[in-house]
């Protein structure tokens, strides 16, 4: 028989079983649930393997935990799927989870802050090691079903741990916890009880518990029901979370969750969670979702994409089927009727949530839509015709009417309690008399964008503006199009339409604009007099069906090759350094040095708008020699 084996964490891990220890301190009952919680998902994982390999049949599952006050220990004892020599090494000894490279890079980050570093564990999740917390000796014997061996892992959480052959009658694993001086409580049948009916009540199968002075009586702590197959007034807010915490390994409890039973042709139950906080991989619509997937309570799938959008990937939960088969599969889920009918039901029990938490308690809402809302509006442009229920979610950043206009008031009076944040319906019930749409400007940053040009003389007449800075809004807007019979305006748009009448409005072009083409070249598709400015010298607009800057930008960040789009240059015929030009045109239309400002004025109008310059150091040189005509003639006077 092979003899023992000793060997390293991966790095990683002893890293990772330092934290835990020292940030986790104040919550270190939870090890109990996180052990539970592994043992019900090893004997899910044999229930189901068993659906088609007669090897891996288990009459019930069972999950036995014995206290021993004489000897110091807790032993949590299961008849799971159980553990080969090569999974026990490499199970417990790596973190077998995906974003573990983003979780080392973070935990750089967030150095030695504790409270920094309890929400990253929480983000990951470390589940087994969670042992140390308790424990100064771990010790894992498993046999996996199909094996005759057993192995002993052992370990005392400092770097390095040893397997070796063992002993086990059935197939299973058992945790015997050798608890620390401190510790001792939990060799306490009382205390264990009390653990397990907190934390891991919604654990569908029986937990018993075992007092050794009493063997022959065990004790079944828990329903042993499916959380979701209870009546939702007989769970608590607290069973909920907990059942959360189980099924998206994460230590914070949700920002919201929803039990639904529908009933008809389908019969189905599942319940949907809000997590309170994203985990790093999110953002990545590749990113593995769905809700786990159960068929007449057997586990058949950890992870099913088929019933939740991608859009929803920031949802967790837990269905439960009636009528699909149990050896389901990916193949069949993909084009199953049944399916359809339940990621319908789904989503729609998904939006639902979101609808009440926003109605509910608005100020949470802000924070789910901090977190999420990029990926939700996702679902504008994948989901058309989910347009009114998702448009009325929709909080978008804007512009406040300047305080001594009379509009002030109005914004006053329909203030929302979202913040800094507007709905579409509170920015609707502010327009303006006659105002033909909902305007909006893109860009990169909240900052940049209050700062431009393109807005000014809305502004100053009372109009809200919009300000979207996702890139996924261009793509959402190209959907929505408009909200209750009012059209998105894009205000850097060239037609844009501010209702002024023909003689408000500045001649288009005149003996400038044509010099500044001139001068300009290439550079510009056209130069025009603008009525859209009130402090700026000049702007830049795209023409109707060009890119706007910031999404030629994104496209070039990935590397696409996008057509070139010439824009429009607009100058504010009232501006004093535009009426200096008109002058200078008027003295000398060939001066060099009118040339160099208006080259200045265009070069000025792209780094108002945040845009790259094509030649940063020319820009500089332009600069310079100005600063240089300045300070000469500073000298000289
Ligand atoms: P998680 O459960 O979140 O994946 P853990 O660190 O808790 O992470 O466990 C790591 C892996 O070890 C599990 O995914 C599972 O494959 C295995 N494991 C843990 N406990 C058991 C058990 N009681 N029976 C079988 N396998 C287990």
């Amino acid at each position: 028989m092979a003899e023992k084996k000793s060997l390293e964490f991966q790095a990683d891990v002893s890293k990772v079983l330092h934290l835990v220890v020292h940030s986790l301190y104040t919550k270190k009952e939870i090890f109990l649930r996180e052990l539970i919680s592994n043992a019900a998902d090893a004997i899910d994982k044999r229930r189901f393997r068993a659906l088609t390999d007669p090897t891996f049949a288990l009459e019930a599952g069972r999950i036995v935990l014995t206290p021993n006050e004489k000897e110091g220990t807790l032993t949590i004892s299961d008849n799971g799927i159980g553990m080969t020599e090569e999974e026990l090494t490499s199970h417990l000894g790596t973190i077998a989870r995906s974003g573990t490279r983003e979780f080392t890079e973070n935990l750089k980050k967030a150095g030695e802050n504790s409270g920094d570093l309890t929400q990253l564990i929480g983000q990951f999740g470390v589940g087994f090691y969670s042992a140390f917390l308790v424990a100064e000796q771990v010790e894992v014997t498993s046999r996996a079903v199909g094996h005759d061996q057993a192995y002993r892992w052992t370990s005392d959480a400092r770097t390095s741990f040893t397997i070796e052959p063992a002993e086990r009658d059935e197939p299973g694993t058992t945790i015997v916890l050798k608890l620390k001086e401190d510790e001792k409580e939990y060799a306490k049948p009382w205390r264990v009880r009390e653990v397990v009916r907190h934390h891991s009540d919604y654990i569908g199968h029986p937990v018993e518990l075992i007092d050794p002075e009493k063997p022959d009586e065990p004790e079944i702590l828990n329903q042993a029901k499916a959380l979701w197959q209870r009546n939702p007034k007989e769970v608590t807010k607290e069973q909920y979370e907990e059942f959360y915490k189980h099924l998206a390994h994460d230590w914070e409890a949700p920002l919201a969750y929803r039990h639904f039973k529908i009933e008809g042709n389908q019969e189905f139950a599942g319940i949907v969670y809000l997590p309170k906080n994203a985990r790093a991989d999110l953002l990545d619509p590749r990113t593995k979702h769905g809700v786990r997937l159960h068929v007449r309570r057997v586990l058949a799938m950890e992870s099913s994409e088929e019933l939740l959008p991608s859009w929803l990937r920031f949802v967790r939960g837990v269905v439960d089927s009636e009528d699909l088969p149990l050896n389901v599969s990916r193949e069949t889920l993909q084009d199953s009727r049944i399916v359809r009918i339940m990621r319908k039901q789904v989503v729609s029990n998904v939006l639902t949530m979101i609808e009440e938490l926003k109605k509910e308690r608005p100020e949470e809402y802000v924070t789910f839509w901090t977190k999420f809302g990029a990926i939700l509006k996702e679902g504008l442009y994948f989901e058309p015709e989910l347009k009114e229920r998702l448009s009325e979610l929709c909080l978008f950043a804007h512009t406040l009417p300047s305080t001594e206009s009379s509009d002030a008031e109005k914004a006053r009076e329909n203030a929302e309690p979202f913040g800094e944040w507007t709905t579409l319906a509170g920015y609707v019930s502010r327009m303006k008399e006659g105002q033909k749409g909902i305007y909006y400007i893109e860009g990169t940053s909240l900052a940049l964008l209050r700062q431009s040009p393109h807005l000014e003389k809305l502004v100053k007449s009372g109009h809200e503006v919009l300000l979207l800075t996702d890139n996924v809004d261009s793509f959402a807007l190209e959907k929505l199009t408009d909200y209750a019979d009012k059209p998105f305006i894009n205000v850097t748009s060239a037609d844009l339409d501010l209702g002024e009448s023909d003689a408000e409005k500045p001649e288009p072009t005149d003996a400038l604009t044509e010099k500044l083409q001139t001068v300009l070249g290439s550079k510009v598709q056209s130069v025009r007099n603008s009525s859209r400015l009130a402090e700026s010298p000049a702007c830049l607009v795209t023409p109707e069906g060009g890119l706007p800057p910031h999404m030629v930008a994104m496209f070039k960040a990935q590397n696409l090759t996008v057509p070139e789009t010439k824009r429009i240059l607009e100058i504010n015929p009232d501006h004093p350094i535009i009426q200096n030009l008109r002058k200078m045109q008027l003295l000398n239309s060939d001066s060099p040095e009118l040339a160099r400002y208006m080259e200045l004025l265009y070069d000025q109008a792209l780094l108002a708008e945040g845009a790259e310059l094509e030649s940063p150091a020319q820009v500089a040189r332009r600069i310079g020699s100005l600063l240089e005509d300045l300070s000469s003639r500073a000298i000289r006077d």
